[in-house]
């Protein structure tokens, strides 16, 4: 067996967010009846011309500052020919040499560990119009392919970073950061059942061998519908390269080593041989003579770049720096999106502990929510009402399993903090009373004080059980405490 380095790059396809198609007025609605948003433009009738969307390169160029790229001044469109059925133009209006936005990159990092922080760089984003789709009937006896239209001509960001990645899990990461910045910009709804991000990724291996560094011959995997099954595709295809590398030894610069693309199939959970890759020379590019070239400003770039507003990256750190939380519930926090995060610093601003703030929204709060399947702008909950019922418990009104009653009552009737605690019939427990309960339990129990005397602090449990059946409002917190330093004066 042979040490070897996973080399992976990804190609990422984003569809933008625009009411209308990249080159017609179109609509990009998903999920119409087939071939209802076509026009002569988007389906390639001779003699249509097309004119770009506005808004669409807008968006675009959102990502691509997002993403650190270069945004050179002046950009133009190509057309990429090939025949297919669902692409009845017979080419694509993308960008070849002159891409809208190149060297860039992302920062991934895990809040788990399991890698160290790095830089992936972006090689290039440019924009072009999706193809159709093509719909197989797989009906026994059956071999009729349809064709639906309404997605050709949707604008569609593709995302090329370098072969950074270095394992599937840090290409998942990779995914993970790209699509949460991408919902954060509002650039794409990044829905992948329906098609609105895609994936491929490239790779191949770097064996170690006595006689130096062995490359594999490079692999495209599509067909990736999930990030889990970008994963699970990566750990296989790494895994079947190395076993026929040492099977046939065939390296990339070697007869038969050159590139070739396989589908993942999720239900078998393998990647197999499709079609050979094309050379880009096999698309004949060439510039397009409908399209006038883009011409970007600095000014314009700069405008955009000042209207980002603050990206997860840098919020993370904000929580971490202003609230003092660990990497992980940042991390947790930020994912679920911009609103979830300014409520958090309401209810943080309001109710003083900043981690017990992010338990009981990881908790409580995302637990209702996912049960309930709405966002936080939704919860019936305001940051301020549960400030209420966590200054509470911070000032020992309440325990946090009393607490729990509270926010499941707030919850269902939409009361108050103070409103749901009455009606529950809680109530602060005078200090005398619990040392007067404490003091009349420990004089009862002579068996647990003996063996907390014995050094068996877990002991007081029974004490603390019996306190709660007496008065559910004390504090199990206060009753350890009173009854430990009852026992030890005995
Ligand atoms: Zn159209």
């Amino acid at each position: 067996m042979h040490n070897y380095e996973i080399i992976i790059g990804l190609e990422v396809h984003v569809q933008l967010q625009t009411r209308s198609k990249l080159f017609c007025r179109c609509s990009t609605q998903f999920g119409a009846p087939p071939n209802t948003q076509t026009c002569p433009v988007c389906i390639g009738m001779p003699g249509s011309l097309p004119v770009m969307n506005r808004e669409a390169f807008q968006l675009a160029l959102k990502t691509a500052v997002a993403i650190n790229c270069e945004i050179p001044e002046f950009t133009k469109w190509d057309r990429k020919q090939y025949y297919y059925p669902d692409l009845p133009k017979a080419y694509q209006i993308s960008q070849f040499d002159l891409p809208m936005s190149e060297k860039g990159w992302l920062e991934i990092s895990d809040s788990k560990g399991q890698f160290e922080t790095k830089r992936v760089r972006i090689t290039r984003a440019h924009l072009e119009e999706d193809a159709g789709k093509s719909m197989h009937d797989e009906a026994v006896g059956k071999a009729d392919s349809r064709i639906d239209l309404n997605r050709t001509g949707t604008p569609l960001l593709e995302i090329v970073s370098e072969p950074d990645l270095r394992s599937p899990e840090e290409s998942r990461a990779y995914l993970t950061e790209l699509k949460l910045l991408l919902t954060y910009l509002g650039v794409s709804d990044c829905n992948m059942q329906e098609g609105s991000l895609r994936v491929d990724a490239n790779i191949n291996l770097h064996v170690d061998t006595p006689n130096g560094i062995v490359a594999t011959p490079i692999v495209e995997v599509k067909n990736l519908n999930s990030f889990r099954a970008v994963e699970r595709a990566l750990q296989f295809e790494a895994k079947r390269q190395y076993e026929v590398w040492e099977e046939t030894g065939i390296s990339k610069d070697k007869p038969g080593g050159h590139k070739s693309t396989r589908g993942w199939d999720d239900q078998s959970q393998v990647t197999r041989g499709q079609r050979q890759k094309e050379e880009s020379s096999d698309y004949r590019y060439f510039p397009d003579p409908d399209l006038v070239p883009v011409v970007v400003k600095p000014e314009e770039v700069d405008e955009v770049r000042s209207s980002l507003g603050e990206l997860p990256a840098a919020l993370r750190g904000r929580l971490q720096a202003t609230y003092g939380i660990d990497a992980y519930d940042a991390d947790v926090i930020v994912n679920q999106g911009r609103e979830l995060v300014d409520y958090y610093v309401s209810l943080t601003e309001l109710a003083g502990d900043p981690k017990r703030a992010s338990n009981w929204i990881q908790q409580d709060v995302m637990r209702a929510l996912n049960e309930r399947q709405i966002s936080i702008l939704d919860f019936s909950i305001s940051a301020g009402g549960l400030a209420e019922l966590l200054n509470a418990i911070e000032n020992g009104v309440i325990d946090n399993t009393r607490g729990k009653d509270v926010f499941m009552e707030m919850l269902d009737s939409g009361s108050s903090a103070a409103k749901a605690m009455n009606k529950l019939g809680i109530e602060r427990v005078d200090a005398s009373a619990v040392t007067n309960l404490c003091k009349e339990l420990v004089d009862g129990s002579p068996k647990i004080v003996a063996d907390v005397k014995a050094g068996n602090q877990k002991a007081i449990g029974a004490l603390i059980g019996q306190a709660k059946r007496s008065n559910p409002n004390v504090n199990p917190n206060d009753v350890r405490r009173i009854c430990l330093d009852l026992i030890e004066q005995m």
